[in-house]
């Protein structure tokens, strides 16, 4: 029979959480060690809009849209993730550029539908100032970043997972160039293989055993309603915010996806742009700001996900990334595949740490 496999994972957000879930459900023995309670440091601030939406190279649309499959299989197998096909209307560049994105994106096989302003209006009655030309893309979405990291992490321990959280990992430990486990204030933990999925930390923890990887934390500031009433049907996606409603019915945007930046004043910023969501939204004139969340997005420095071996050193994984609600899934199965059989997947060819170094 063979030996089980022990794997540490480092960090407790929807990355580290996904790959917990799906290794112990592919038969390793698992240990989550994080600094936090569960539920990660970026992961609670994330505007958690699932998509492969403009911008994104054609292989990185490919690993967007694979994982976009995979929400709804993840979904299906972990009880309690609240996951919402809720589709997004898109108005946030230029009529040109809008064009451009869904007749490059629509050749992928992207569904994207081209609205005007009286199908907007349709879509979402609550808008104020429908925009004339939109696309509407049916298959986008979103996940409630905690409550999908909770409820991983707690399927994951039912399965046989051990969590160790508010246990922060002081530095990898390493025995001729392979790393056997990890140090923390209550002593070592060994295992056969240690995944780095700490978001911003993970830099700092691999700089301690020499392996280098750039990572910046760009700050994105978002707003959130106190609950309402329905207003929105989905995702918009304006020129002035990113807006969506959550499932608990507060309103929650920025001014893109990634978060407003903050500038000195976070408060007044918080302001001033909550005003201008209400002033999007008809029937919100009792729509009040509850409070806002600076959140720092780990983005490797060329933009895109690092997922893999660094070369070199034995025993390291490595899971960082920006979009990392849209990429959990497929993250997690893949990162899974590969460190219990060797196999990695073709999507995540261009995302190995070794680039960067
Ligand atoms: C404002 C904003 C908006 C965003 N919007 C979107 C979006 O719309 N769609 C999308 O797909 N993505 C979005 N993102 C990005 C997404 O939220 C992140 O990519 C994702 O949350 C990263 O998850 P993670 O698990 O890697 O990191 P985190 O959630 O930061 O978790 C890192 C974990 O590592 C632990 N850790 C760190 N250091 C140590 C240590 N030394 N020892 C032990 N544990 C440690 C932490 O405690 C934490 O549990 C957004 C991000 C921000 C900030």
């Amino acid at each position: 029979m063979a030996v089980q496999k022990h794997v540490i994972v480092v960090g407790a957000g929807i990355i580290g959480a996904s790959i917990a879930w799906h290794l112990v459900r592919d038969g390793a023995r698992v240990t989550v060690v994080s600094a936090d309670r569960g539920g990660g440091v970026a992961t609670p601030n994330s505007f958690a809009w699932i998509n492969a939406s403009w911008g994104n190279p054609k292989p990185y649309f490919d690993l967007r849209t694979r994982s976009m499959a995979e929400w709804t299989r993840l979904a299906a197998e972990v009880p309690g993730i609240p996951l919402r096909w809720c589709g997004s209307l898109c108005y946030d560049l230029p009529p040109d550029q809008l064009e451009d994105f869904a007749r490059e994106h629509g050749g992928w096989g992207y569904g994207i539908r081209r609205v005007d302003a009286a199908e907007a209006a349709r879509i979402e009655p609550a808008l104020a100032r429908p925009p004339e030309q939109a696309l509407h893309v049916a298959g986008e979405g979103a996940a409630e970043p905690v409550a999908t990291t909770l409820a991983l992490l707690a399927d994951a321990e039912r399965r046989g997972a051990v969590l160790r959280m508010t246990t922060p990992v002081r530095t990898l430990t390493l025995e001729s160039g392979r790393v056997v486990g990890v140090l923390t204030d209550e002593g070592r933990l060994a295992a056969d293989e240690v995944v780095i999925a700490a978001g911003t930390g993970s830099s700092e923890l691999l700089a301690g055993i020499g392996v280098a990887l750039p990572v910046e934390t760009p700050p994105g500031l978002l707003v959130h309603s106190k609950p309402h009433a329905p207003l929105l049907n989905g995702l918009v996606i304006g020129e002035v915010a990113h807006v969506r409603q959550t499932a608990e019915g507060r309103i929650v945007a920025g001014s893109d996806f990634g978060g407003a930046e903050p500038g000195a004043d976070a408060a007044a910023t918080a302001q001033a742009l909550f005003a201008e969501v209400r002033a999007m939204l008809a029937g919100a004139d009792n729509l009040a700001l509850d409070f806002h969340t600076v959140g720092y997005r780990p983005t490797p420095a060329d933009g895109f996900p690092v997922i893999g071996r660094p070369a070199g050193t034995g025993g390291l994984y490595v899971s960082v990334m920006h979009s990392g609600v849209t990429l959990a899934p497929a993250v997690g199965l893949f990162a899974a595949a590969e460190i219990l059989s060797g196999e990695r997947s073709g999507l995540l060819s261009p995302y190995g740490p070794d680039r960067l170094g």
